[in-house]
């Protein structure tokens, strides 16, 4: 029987490092050692080289044996990801395109602020939830990342020359990450894991546009990871029209997961102009924030999304925040970083690749939900 290889694996029977938690793969690797007559503390510094201090490839592993590293190649993989594009805003924002085995384009922007390094990641090749105002929601869903795929990402700023040092992640590039939980559960454990990546999981945001069950999964988890809803609308009727997930996970059930969840949640609201920036969309916005005693982030609409939305203006945003200050809710007026590079989410793919016809959540196998 022929095996069908995923994107990553060598078409032989390489098995690949970084598709592993890294407790595995140490086991893996120690094991390996000792099968080949080494001792098992090699296996262990093999690992150091996956996340921690990466190495480009097993050749670059200096500290190990010669003989070694050519067994390590033999046996193993460690992909990249093929930097295909690079973009630096005069704001320090910096954007990259990266090709995936299959050909694929994902997007990762870094987003640098004080001693701060924010990076955005994707968690999907393009997106099936179609939300109206979003550039990788009108280019359609293609696949799942998996998990070195969407950890490879930060574990690509570290082999940059020089290193680019990630101290926070959200999940807020391509895709719906709760729609992908399967790979992302893991990939949280590389991200947060001392022998991975070793970001605090306070400093890691996984952003949902609702996905129920992955909200659930992800509260079941151990580590502080936080939580941000993409709301974008404060009723079901605008909501449905510019988010056609509202249809399986309603705004009600949004905000019932929202109290269960047992740490606080950020809302995110993408400020469009003359659609969801009136008076009463406060007032409504505000009692669903004070329900969940959730901190309001509020997004100036990026221009080149999807859509003929128009930004809210400055002066708008401000009057909408004190709106929701004044009804007693913590908000923030998010800064519109990387203006000029396509640093809207998935710009810079529909840049660089066809679009192709969307794909609904529903029709597409690949899907997968916690
Ligand atoms: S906003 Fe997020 S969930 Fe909606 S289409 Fe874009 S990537 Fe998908």
């Amino acid at each position: 029987m022929t095996e069908k290889n995923t994107p990553g694996e060598a078409a032989n029977t390489k098995r690949n490092l970084l598709n592993m938690l890294p407790t595995e793969a140490e086991q893996t690797l120690r094991d390996f050692a000792v099968e080949h007559g080494e001792k098992p503390f090699r296996g262990s510094q093999v690992v150091r080289h996956l996340w921690q201090n990466p190495a480009p490839g097993f050749a670059e592993m200096t500290d190990l044996p010669v003989a070694f590293r050519a067994l390590l190649e033999e046996h193993f993989t460690i992909p990249r990801l093929a930097l295909a594009m690079r973009q630096l805003s005069g704001d320090g924002t910096e954007k990259f395109l990266f090709r995936l085995d299959d050909g694929e384009f994902i997007e990762t922007v870094a987003i640098p602020e004080g001693s701060r390094l924010t990076l955005c990641i994707s968690s999907q090749a393009g997106c099936a939830l179609q939300c109206a105002f979003c550039a990788t929601g009108a280019m359609g869903f293609t696949r799942n990342l998996q998990m070195f795929e969407i950890a490879g990402q930060v574990r690509e700023m570290k082999l940059l020359d020089p290193p680019r040092l990630v101290t926070n992640i959200v999940f807020m590039g391509m895709g719906e990450p709760l729609m992908n939980w399967r790979a992302v559960d893991p990939a949280l454990t590389v991200l947060n894991s001392p022998l991975g990546l070793g970001i605090g999981a306070r400093h890691i945001t996984v952003s949902t546009v609702g996905v129920l069950p992955g909200i659930v999964a992800l509260g079941e988890r151990p580590e502080q990871f936080r939580l941000a809803l993409s709301i974008h609308a404060p009723n079901d009727e605008l909501r449905q029209s510019l988010m056609p997930i509202n249809t399986k996970y309603p705004l009600a059930s949004v905000i019932e997961a929202a109290k269960v969840f047992d740490r606080r949640v950020t809302f995110e609201y993408v400020m469009l102009g003359g659609i969801n920036d009136a008076g009463e969309h406060a007032t409504q916005l505000a009692a669903l924030a004070r329900e969940c005693r959730a901190f309001v982030n509020l997004i100036p609409l990026h221009p080149g999304g999807a859509g003929d939305f128009t930004p809210s203006s400055p002066e708008q945003i401000h009057w909408f925040a004190r709106r929701l200050r004044a009804a007693g809710v913590e908000v923030a007026v998010r800064k519109s970083r990387g203006m000029d590079i396509a640093a809207a989410c998935g710009q810079l793919r529909v840049e660089r690749q066809r679009r192709r016809p969307p794909v609904s959540a529903e029709d597409n196998g690949n899907v997968q939900v916690a």
